[in-house]
Order: C-alpha cells, then sequence, then structure tokens
C-alpha cells in the first residue's frame, strides 16, 4: 500500500491521483499557522518548554516567551524529525524522506504538513502544495532544515523561531545527547518574541541594514522587520557606524588587532546582540593566539562563561575552558552581559 494514497500500478509505478489528495490530513484553518497543534507538542514534552507557538505581528506565527528567561536557559530540547546525513545528495534526500514520511505516526505528519513551505514561490523547482509528493515533502524540508553538524535535519518547533538580525535565542547543536538545543542568549521578557539569526555572523550578520535586507530577501524571501532593521535617526547612524568598524576590525585579521581592539570588537559585538557561538569563535582564537599569561587567563575565563551559557554547567566543554582558564592561576568569573570580570 503506498502511503501516501496513490496509485501503484503494477510495474510499481506510483502515481498521485489528483482526486485522493496525500496532504488532505493537514490541519484545516481553523488551526490557522498550525498553532494549536504545535503547543499540544509542546504541552506533552517533558521538559515544559516556556515557550508557546502564537502569531505575531507582521509575520505568521512566532515563538512566545511564556515568561522572563535568562540567558543561558534552554527553552526547548527536540529529537530531530528528519535526519539527513551529509554524504546523502538531493535526489537521495528526496528519496529518504518518501520513507520517512511514510512512516511518521499521524501526529507527526501533521506537525510536518503545517510547516511553511515558501522559501522561494518564484522559484521554478516550486511546487507548493502539489499532489507530487516526493517534491513536496523536499520543498518543506529544505525550508525549514538546520544544520546538525555536518548533517542537517528537521526540529518542527524549533523552525517555528523567526529571524531577528538581533537575535535574542541560538541554536546549539547537541550531537552527544541526539538533540537540538535552543537556548536564550540574551534576556528576554515574558511575552517577548524568542528570535535566532539565520545568518552567519561572520559574514552577512555583521554587516549593515542594507546588505542584510537584501541577502534576506534573496535567501528567504522576507522584509527583516527586526528591532535592528527598524531602527531610526540616530540610533541607526549609531548602530551602521558600529557595524562598519566591526567589518574593517574583522577585515583586518582577528590577529593582527592589538589586545585593546579585541577588547572593543568583544564589547562591539555584545553590542549588537552577536549570536554567542561567533562570540565564543572569536575568544578562542584570541586565546590560543595569546602568549600573554594575563590575557590568557582573561580569555579563558571569558570561553567557560559562553560554554556555560551554551552548554551548560557540567558539559565536556565547560571542563576543557575551566582546565584553560585554571591553567592560567585565575579563577575570578566573568559578567558575560558587560563583558567585564567581577572581582
Ligand atoms: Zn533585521
Amino acid at each position: 500500500m503506498n502511503p501516501f494514497g496513490g496509485v501503484v500500478h503494477q510495474g510499481g509505478v506510483v502515481e498521485g491521483d489528483p482526486e485522493d489528495d496525500p496532504w488532505k490530513g493537514a490541519p484545516p484553518d481553523l488551526d490557522p499557522g498550525g498553532c494549536r497543534l504545535y503547543n499540544s507538542v509542546l504541552e506533552m514534552m517533558p521538559s515544559k518548554p516556556p515557550c508557546r507557538i502564537l502569531p505575531v505581528a507582521g509575520r505568521d506565527v512566532g515563538m512566545v516567551a511564556l515568561r522572563r528567561l535568562q540567558p543561558g536557559e534552554l527553552i526547548v530540547e527536540e529529537a530531530a524529525l528528519v535526519y539527513v546525513p551529509d554524504r546523502l545528495d538531493r535526489e537521495a534526500t528526496g528519496r529518504l524522506l518518501e520513507e520517512v514520511v511514510g512512516r511518521m505516526t499521524r501526529v507527526q505528519r501533521d506537525v510536518f504538513l503545517a510547516l511553511t513551505d515558501c522559501r522561494n514561490p518564484g522559484h521554478p523547482d516550486y511546487l507548493g502544495r502539489s499532489h507530487h509528493t516526493t517534491i513536496s515533502a523536499s520543498s518543506r524540508f529544505f525550508t525549514n532544515a538546520m544544520s546538525y553538524g555536518e548533517d542537517a535535519g528537521l526540529w518542527p518547533i524549533l523552525a517555528r523561531a523567526n529571524h531577528s538580525c538581533r537575535p535574542n535565542a541560538e541554536f546549539v547543536t547537541r550531537k552527544d545527547l541526539g538533540l537540538q538545543h535552543l537556548r536564550a542568549i540574551y534576556p528576554i521578557e515574558e511575552g517577548e518574541e524568542v528570535e535566532i539569526n539565520y545568518m552567519l555572523m561572520e559574514q552577512e550578520g555583521l554587516e549593515g541594514r542594507e546588505a542584510r535586507q537584501e541577502y534576506l530577501r534573496g535567501c528567504y524571501d522576507f522584509e527583516c522587520i527586526c528591532r535592528a532593521c527598524t531602527l531610526k535617526g540616530g540610533k541607526l547612524e549609531a548602530e551602521e557606524g558600529l557595524r562598519r568598524g566591526l567589518v574593517a576590525m574583522k577585515d583586518r585579521g582577528l590577529g593582527r588587532l592589538t589586545e585593546q581592539e579585541v577588547q572593543v570588537y568583544l564589547a562591539g559585538l555584545y553590542t549588537i546582540q552577536a549570536k554567542l557561538s561567533y562570540i565564543f569563535e572569536v575568544v578562542e582564537e584570541v586565546f590560543l593566539a595569546s602568549t600573554e599569561a594575563a590575557s590568557r587567563a582573561e580569555y579563558g575565563r571569558h570561553g567557560r562563561a559562553l560554554v556555560a551559557l551554551m552548554y551548560g554547567e557540567g558539559s565536556p566543554q565547560v571542563q576543557l575552558w575551566e582546565e584553560r582558564a585554571r591553567s592560567e592561576g585565575c579563577d575570578a568569573i566573568i559578567d558575560w552581559s558587560e563583558g567585564r570580570v567581577v572581582e
């Protein structure tokens, strides 16, 4: 029996029958954006995620915090609904998806179908809600897929987090746990939308508004209305100037910056609410390159504070950075949000 409801002819050829639409199980319009469905899944999660999927202004739906969240708090941990190893090409991925969708439970399939499928409706490959199941499944997958180390996967709840050029949350891949984590990286108020940054921080993510908007329009087909993109007047000028300065420093090469410039660079990254994973990369780079004991100690503490926020206390990453910080003979803690050491 063909799980998608098409007709299987004797030769084994599968043909979709328009009268027997395999997508008819999709959530009806009385659950716009699939909010009710997603929230019922969130409520069933043992970790009791402090967020819900709700309609948000200017967008379809978004993830909203149920209470104030501190940097480092785990918001959602989710196992992949679909996992695609890096070695598979696009065609093999399509076949795998067909198989996986066929094995899904009713709820899993409903969740999958409620995902948006509109990365680029103008693209010639876009077939939307076609009864051609493989292409439609692939289209949904590629619209919502996330990287999982070298591989890719689909985490339907996490895929509800919208983009902001000034994010307050970030995905942390925990292959060791078989999970994808969404963690708060800056304070999030109750009722505030939980947002991640879709861009690479060292590339478009660091750029000014014009370049970011162009990138997001081209890749994701939306007009960004985030807090950074809607700044006006003096505040916009200040942010654009800061970003130009950061790009110039990055282009010179972090290895060529003086210690003071590194401090300015890091402080600037916190000001624009850069992803912690990028700030961590910078800290690790300058830590490994530094030969001066005092700065190594400071970078060591900074690195330890960042991995504690991203991976949690007790993680192997924290142990490694504890050793790094300790070997420099210093055990003061850093107030990461101020980018300074607390004595
Ligand atoms: Zn933006």
